[in-house]
């Protein structure tokens, strides 16, 4: 498990190995065909910043090669805002007094309906809160079974499972998971999310491995960037990459970088990310691991978007509505975070064109499964 394998990795080291790296540091890891975490460290450090064109240059030809000119598209369909959850920052938190929807299976179908409109979307992203007398794990498999006909890809972002009920959700048309662990920081974990079976650490770390073990085909990883120093935290979250590999190497692998937004509740980062620390992240990530999927999400605003969409990002959101039943009409339950993205589905994919990529609605078929 990847709880034993972390403890060798102390926080305030790490974040202190990252501040002393040199430019030498950085040239050594550039100059490099397969790099180590240590070189991670480097290029994602300060001292690196004079770097970033090198890098942006690398990171493209290595996205050029690997994945082609293209963006995957994907969209997410929010079933449940119930959640039994406190973090601090999130507007769905149990404290947080606002009308709590949990979509019935008609309403399900409606949404599937309402996003296929919107366009050819094959990859669905099914997001729930943690509730699991309202959205546990027969809700959710009632959800694929409705959500199936209308999609190849189906991932869900729910709260962490047992191994065997990965394993029983592949069985109805799951094929990826993405959990995102929020900060690996576990001196600091609980301040975040103080009660609810997420205050338990181990638990959301382990996660994965459950996942891995049950075979689930694609795996998403993620940390929540305005928590703890993003820095200390990518670098573990890459060891929890390498480790993942390393032990699951049938899984495909994804990850995120969000950068937190005020929620309703009034919450805010304690670490804001640039836009240029945000490009340099994602430069470095791509030079460390040169296959995993780049994902943004309509966080980002449009011209960011387009700008990174040609240096390291392999996947995006588009017309993405944050509450449950949001697609088909404008509900009055709330986002669960702001989006900055709000064109249409079919301009986001006319100006990947206009750029000279390919977007890809389809890179799985119900076949495969
Ligand atoms: S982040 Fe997820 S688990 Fe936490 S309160 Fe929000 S919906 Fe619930």
């Amino acid at each position: 498990m990847f709880s034993d394998e972390i403890k060798q990795y102390d926080w305030d080291d790490t974040t202190r190995a990252i501040a002393a790296k040199t430019a030498a540091d950085v040239e050594t890891a550039l100059s490099k065909e397969r790099l180590d975490v240590d070189d991670f460290m480097a290029l994602i450090s300060p001292a690196a910043v004079p770097y970033l064109e090198a890098m942006a240059r690398r990171s493209q030809g290595i996205t050029l090669r690997r994945f082609g000119k293209t963006i995957s598209m994907y969209i997410p369909m929010y079933v449940s805002n119930a959640c039994t959850n406190h973090c601090v920052y999130c507007g769905f938190n149990h404290d947080n007094p606002l009308k709590r929807t949990t979509l019935t299976m008609d309403q399900v179908k409606a949404e599937c309906e309402a996003i296929r409109r919107l366009g050819p979307f094959e990859n669905l992203l099914i997001v729930s809160g943690e509730f699991p007398a309202l959205n546990g794990v027969d809700y959710l498999e009632r959800v694929l079974h409705v959500a199936r006909p209308y999609f190849n890809n189906l991932t869900i972002e729910v709260m962490p499972l047992k191994e065997r009920d990965y394993e029983r959700l592949t069985h109805s048309g799951l094929n990826g998971v993405v959990c995102f662990q929020e900060t690996y920081n576990a001196a600091r974990y609980g301040v975040y999310h103080p009660r609810g079976m997420k205050s338990i650490y181990e638990w959301r770390l382990n996660g994965f491995d459950r996942m891995g073990s049950a075979g689930v085909h694609k795996i998403g990883m993620g940390v929540l960037i305005g928590l703890e120093d993003w820095r200390t935290d990518v670098t573990m979250m890459a060891r929890h990459l390498q480790y993942l590999r390393r032990n699951y190497w049938r899984t495909r692998y994804s990850i995120n970088f969000p950068r937190m937004c005020p929620a309703e509740g009034g919450y805010q980062p304690q670490v804001v990310m640039t836009d240029k620390e945000l490009a340099q992240l994602t430069f470095a990530f791509r030079i460390f691991d040169n296959d995993v999927d780049i994902s943004y999400s309509t966080r980002e605003n449009p011209r960011f978007r387009a700008n990174m969409m040609k240096l390291g990002v392999t996947s995006m959101s588009a017309g993405s509505k944050t509450e449950p039943g949001g697609y088909v009409s404008t509900p009055d339950a709330l986002e669960q975070f702001e989006v900055s993205d709000n064109r249409a589905p079919l301009e986001v994919a006319e100006e990947i064109r206009r750029l000279g990529y390919e977007p890809v609605w389809k890179d799985w078929d119900k076949i495969f499964d």
